[in-house]
């Protein structure tokens, strides 16, 4: 039975690689019957939200969605479709492997790299809690910290609060633990600065720690912990060490730009949004507006989201053939959108539709 999906195209350059993702897709031979739903500005323009109800019931529905990158344009009026979605869909575990592709032009040649961060999506610096400067509750703030904690802030602060809860970090690990269940992986690594923040990095570790060996004791799956600083300093210099990293929010955030860098960039850092009931799946990148309808970008980071996607509704087979074929047409360097190339300006460079075309022709030759 064919797969019931809702795919978003996105805007900016998100039709073009939606379009290119979609054909790869349907090329494994696994059937779909894509549910399309746009978002975004356009869309803003004509129906007063750029997150119309339907593209909420239709993910509800279908449980399972692929996504294109949206704008979020700088000072208008509506905030992140992306943010907005996981919160309302309660998608609190981002997933972003970063794995290095032969062929793939990094300053980490030769070195292994193959993480996956699974970073909590709700808490932490990003909540939203913040205190304006000059606010009068800025200053009830100060007032009450000074009373009740003791420390006196300056009268010309800004705040943003870091909360990090029991509950958000008892799933956020987990989820680890199950992904690396899942998917075969060795070791989690949790990573914190509970020696500066006591009382919400530290709670961090402490509830991890304790998932870890109360639920995953017996899983076979190593676990440890880093303070962040030393983290990074270790994924740069011993990349190969690293397997799963489980981020509050912020560090997250942070280290899975560094770690899509380590596999060569945007153009090939998938992800995925997921929580209970339901699962986003969507390139780290942004909508790259400038290349917008020029059939340039490269769509690789949606394929590979999508690649996910496969082995979420355990088309299995179909995974690694897609995954394959895309590694073998990155490792060959013919058929590839110019970031692949070794100069940007190679004239030889396909666009991206041309470059799903020579992913779908090596699926065929490996069928
Ligand atoms: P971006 O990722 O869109 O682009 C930054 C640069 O990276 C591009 O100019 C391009 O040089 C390169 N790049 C990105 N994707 C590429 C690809 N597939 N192939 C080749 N090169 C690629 O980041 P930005 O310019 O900061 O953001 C543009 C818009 O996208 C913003 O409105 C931002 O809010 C939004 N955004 C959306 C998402 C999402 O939908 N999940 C994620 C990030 C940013």
């Amino acid at each position: 039975m064919a797969h019931r999906v809702t795919f978003v195209r996105g805007d900016g350059t998100g039709p073009e690689i939606s379009e290119a993702t979609a054909r790869v897709l349907e090329g494994t031979g696994v059937e779909f019957d894509w549910d399309w739903q746009d978002a975004g500005a356009d869309v803003y323009e004509e129906e007063g939200t750029p997150l119309p109800d339907r593209v909420l019931d239709s993910i509800k529905e279908n449980k399972v969605a692929i996504k294109g990158p949206i704008t979020t344009p700088v000072g208008s009026g509506f905030r992140s479709i992306n943010v907005a979605l996981r919160k309302q869909l309660d998608l609190y575990a981002c997933l972003r492997p970063c794995k290095k592709y032969e062929g793939v032009r990094t300053i980490f040649d030769g070195e292994d790299v193959d993480l996956v961060i699974v970073r909590e999506n709700h808490e932490d610096l990003y909540a939203g809690v913040e205190f304006e400067k000059g606010k009068p509750e800025t200053e009830k703030l100060r007032e009450f910290i000074k009373e009740t904690e003791g420390t006196e802030l300056r009268e010309d602060i800004g705040v943003t609060i870091k909360a990090i809860s029991v509950f958000g970090t008892q799933r956020i690990v987990r989820e680890a633990f199950e992904y690396a269940k899942a998917y075969g992986r060795k070791k989690i690594t949790l990573g914190h600065k509970a020696n500066i923040m006591k009382h919400s990095d530290g709670l961090f570790l402490k509830v991890g720690t304790e998932i870890a060996e109360n639920e995953y004791g017996d899983s076979g799956i190593e676990f440890e912990e880093r303070i962040i600083d030393n983290l990074c300093n270790q994924l740069v210099s011993r990349p190969a060490e690293y397997d799963v990293l489980v981020l509050p929010n912020l560090y997250g955030d942070v280290v899975s730009d560094l770690a899509a860098g380590m596999i060569g960039g945007l153009g090939v850092a998938p992800g995925a949004n997921v929580g209970d009931e339901y699962a986003v799946f969507e390139a780290t990148h942004g909508s790259a507006p400038k290349y917008k309808g020029q059939n340039k970008v490269n769509p690789s980071a949606l394929m590979l989201s999508g690649v996910m996607m496969l082995r979420h509704l355990e088309e299995t087979e179909a995974a690694d053939r897609l995954e394959n074929a895309i590694a073998d047409v990155i490792k060959e360097g013919e058929n590839v959108t110019y970031d692949l190339k070794p100069d940007r300006d190679d004239p030889s460079a396909v666009g991206t539709s041309e470059y799903a075309d020579a992913i779908i022709e090596k699926m065929k030759v490996a069928a």
